[in-house]
C-alpha cells in the first residue's frame, strides 16, 4: 500500500443478537417480558450471516481497523443515531432510565471507538481521502411478502465523488468474480439514511468515504 493511501476500516454493526446480562436482569426486575428468543433469532435481532461475511472479508482484505457489534439491534441500534426514534426497540424503550443510560454507554463505546480511529487517521494528514469504510450488513430475502430482487446492495451517497468511484470499483470487482450475482446500488436502503456512515460523513467530510455492503441472507446461508 502507498504511504499516503487511505486506511481501510471494516465494521459490522448488526453482527450479534446477544442481550447483555444487565439488560436481561433489568427486564426481570421491571416485570417486562424481554425480547423473545424466537424474535432474536430472526433478521429483526441481527443481520443473519453478516458476522461470518465480515470475518471472511477481514481475513481476505486485512483492513487497518475492524470492529463488530456485540449486542442485538433490538437492545439498541448501532447503525442509528441516538436521537433516532427507533434507537431503542419496542422491547427496550420501556426500561428504566438508568438502564437505558447504560445501554446508551454501550452504544457510545462502539461509536467512539470507530470515530477515534477515523479521527486519528485524519489528524494532521492534510487534505484528501484518509479512510475508506466498508460497513457489512445483510438483508432478509423476503420482507413483508415482497421478494427482494438483488443479491448484493452497494449503499453510498451518490453526491460524493469518492464514494461513487469506490462503489463502481466494488461492483466491477464483484461482477468479475461472480457474474451471476445481481448487484444493485442503494438497495434495499439508501446510503444516505440515518446510520453510522451518514454520521461519519457529517463529522469527517471529504476525508472519509463510507460504503455499506448489504448481502442477501439467502446468499450467505451456505457461508462457513
Ligand atoms: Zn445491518
Amino acid at each position: 500500500m502507498r504511504k499516503d493511501a487511505p486506511a481501510l476500516m471494516i465494521t459490522c454493526e448488526h453482527a450479534s443478537n446477544a442481550v447483555p446480562g444487565f439488560v436481561m436482569r433489568a427486564f426481570k426486575a421491571a416485570g417486562l417480558a424481554g425480547i423473545p428468543e424466537d424474535v432474536l433469532r430472526t433478521h429483526r435481532g441481527y443481520d443473519i450471516g453478516a458476522l461470518k461475511a465480515f470475518r471472511k472479508l477481514v481475513r481476505a482484505m486485512r483492513p487497518d481497523f475492524s470492529l463488530a457489534g456485540t449486542f442485538s439491534r433490538l437492545v439498541a441500534d448501532l447503525n442509528r443515531s441516538d436521537t433516532n426514534r427507533s434507537f431503542f426497540s419496542e422491547y427496550t424503550r420501556d426500561l428504566p432510565g438508568n438502564v437505558k443510560e447504560q445501554v446508551h454507554k454501550m452504544w457510545l463505546s462502539h461509536r467512539d471507538t470507530v470515530e477515534k480511529y477515523v479521527a486519528g487517521q485524519v489528524k494532521g494528514k492534510g487534505k484528501g481521502l484518509r479512510v475508506i469504510h466498508l460497513g457489512i450488513h445483510s438483508f432478509t430475502p423476503v420482507l413483508e411478502g415482497t421478494v427482494r430482487n438483488a443479491d448484493v446492495g452497494i449503499l453510498y451517497d451518490p453526491d460524493r465523488e469518492a464514494e461513487c468511484r469506490i462503489a463502481d470499483a466494488l461492483i466491477r470487482e464483484i461482477k468479475a468474480r461472480a457474474p451471476e450475482l445481481r448487484i444493485r446500488r442503494n438497495y434495499p436502503y439508501r446510503g444516505t439514511s440515518d446510520g453510522l456512515t451518514t454520521a461519519l460523513r457529517q463529522k469527517f467530510g471529504e476525508a472519509y468515504a463510507g460504503i455499506e455492503i448489504e448481502m442477501n441472507q439467502a446468499l450467505l446461508a451456505g457461508l462457513v
